[in-house]
């Protein structure tokens, strides 16, 4: 099957906005609709919640569901904070009140972040 695409006349080469790559090479996360979302433009919110039973989790809004891999966060966090954590509806949770570290790590990881007392 070689030589599928031989013949298909070479387009221009759109290259990214945001690192100067041809698109094929090109690393940058992206939002569904296409347009780079580099850690720097995903504000996160960072809230101590309490659930069920008085329990208290630790809650990360304003991921994009597309651009950032949000199961490879999780796990950083879960490890960082020794405790257990899900994802609900493009939420981190993770259990306990541990705003101060994933602050701290999703900083270092680029994200703008806003730590509300709660
Ligand atoms: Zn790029």
């Amino acid at each position: 099957m070689s030589g599928l695409f031989a013949g298909t006349p070479l387009e221009r080469p759109v290259t990214c906005e945001q690192c100067g790559a041809v698109l094929d090479a090109c690393q940058c996360p992206r939002d569904s609709t296409g347009c780079v979302r580099p850690p720097a433009s995903q504000p996160l919110i960072i809230r101590r919640e309490k659930r069920r039973r008085g329990k208290l989790v630790t809650s990360v809004q304003g991921l994009d569901p597309v651009a950032s891999d949000a199961t490879a966060l999780l796990r950083r966090l879960k490890s960082t904070c020794g405790a257990g954590g899900t994802i609900e509806d493009g939420v981190i949770e993770i259990q306990g009140d541990h705003r101060t570290r994933i602050g701290e790590l999703l900083a270092e990881a680029g994200y703008p972040v806003r730590v509300i007392d709660g």
